[in-house]
C-alpha cells in the first residue's frame, strides 16, 4: 500500500491532503513537521526527530491522533479501484459526418475544397453512415447523450444518406437507450419543401450559413456554375426558419480579410430578422 499524502500551507493553515480518502486535515505546525517523518509504523523514530522541537507529551499525543486517523481511513487511506477515465480510455460523444464529399456551391474560402478535400467527389455509403452510429455507441461508454452533425460538403445533396442514418439512430436509441441529438450543417441552396418538411418532422437541428451582407456573400460563395446565391438562399432560409417558429437553428458566417467590417454582416443578418 502505497502512503499517499500531500502537505502544504496555505493562507497560514497546515494542511493534509489523505490522498485516497480525500479527507483533508488542518493541523498545527508540530503535527505538520511530524508528518515528514511519520509512516503509521514508527513512532519511535517520529518520537525522535522531534527531540528539542515539541514537548515529548506533546508528540506522544499527536501520535495517538494520527494512529486514530489510520483507524477510520482518513489517513494511509487504502487504494482505491479508480475506473477507467477519459485519460485512460477515451469516449467518443459526438461525431462530424462528411456525408457528401461534394459541394453544390464554389466558395473561394473552402477548406474542404468545395467538398473534395482533396480526393474524389463522393458521397457517403449506408453502410458507412450505420458504421459511424455504431462507433459512437460502442465508444460512448457510459454517456447517454450523443451528438451527430451532418456535414459535407453539401448534406442535403446526399438526403437518402441522412434519411437512412437518422433511422438507424432512432433504431439504435431504442435498443441501447442513448439519446442522440441530431444536427445539420447547409449552405441553404437546396432546401425546398419537401426537405424543410422532413427536417423539421425529423426534430434536426440546422447550422445555416450565410456571409451576411449579398456583397459579402456573393463574392464569396458563388454556385457551382459561378453564379451568385445570395437571392435564393436567403428565400430558402426565410422559408424554412418561418416553418420552424423561428427556432431550432443558428445562423453561421465565415469572416475573411474581404470584409474586416463584418459587424455589418452580422446586422445585415439582424436587419434580414435572422
Ligand atoms: S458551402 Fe461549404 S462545403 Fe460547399 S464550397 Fe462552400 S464552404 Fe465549401
Amino acid at each position: 500500500m502505497q502512503k499517499k499524502i500531500h502537505k502544504f500551507v496555505q493562507n497560514g493553515m497546515y494542511i493534509l491532503l489523505d490522498v485516497n480518502s480525500g479527507a483533508v486535515h488542518v493541523v498545527d505546525k508540530m503535527i505538520y513537521d511530524m508528518m515528514d517523518y511519520f509512516d503509521g509504523e514508527n513512532d519511535a523514530e517520529v518520537q525522535k526527530a522531534m527531540d528539542g522541537m515539541y514537548p515529548a507529551g506533546d508528540v506522544q499525543e499527536a501520535l495517538g491522533e494520527l494512529h486514530h486517523l489510520m483507524e477510520i481511513q482518513q489517513l494511509f487511506a487504502p487504494d482505491i479501484d479508480v475506473p477507467p477515465t477519459f485519460k485512460a480510455k477515451g469516449l467518443v460523444k459526438s461525431l462530424c459526418l462528411m456525408t457528401a464529399h461534394d459541394c453544390n456551391m464554389r466558395c473561394k474560402y473552402c477548406f474542404g475544397d468545395t467538398g473534395e478535400y482533396g480526393g474524389e467527389r463522393q458521397m457517403m455509403s449506408k453502410e458507412v453512415g450505420q458504421a459511424a452510429v455504431d462507433y459512437i455507441i460502442d465508444h460512448s461508454g457510459p454517456r447517454k447523450h450523443c451528438e451527430i452533425d451532418f456535414f459535407g460538403g453539401e448534406p442535403l445533396i446526399n438526403m437518402p444518406l441522412v434519411k437512412h442514418v437518422t433511422e438507424y439512430v432512432r433504431k439504435r436509441e431504442k435498443e441501447t437507450g442513448k439519446v442522440f441529438k441530431l444536427t445539420l450543417t447547409t449552405n441553404g441552396l437546396a432546401l425546398n419543401d419537401a426537405n424543410i418538411q422532413w427536417l423539421n418532422d425529423n426534430n434536426i437541428s440546422l447550422v445555416l450559413s450565410t456571409d451576411g451582407r449579398r456583397e459579402t456573400h456573393d463574392n464569396m460563395r458563388p454556385d457551382a456554375g459561378g453564379n451568385p446565391t445570395y437571392d435564393k438562399v436567403m428565400a430558402n432560409f426565410r422559408k424554412c426558419v418561418d416553418s420552424r417558429n423561428d427556432e431550432n437553428y443558428y445562423m453561421r458566417g465565415t469572416y475573411t480579410a474581404c470584409n474586416l467590417d463584418f459587424t455589418k454582416d452580422v446586422e445585415a443578418m439582424a436587419d434580414a430578422g435572422f
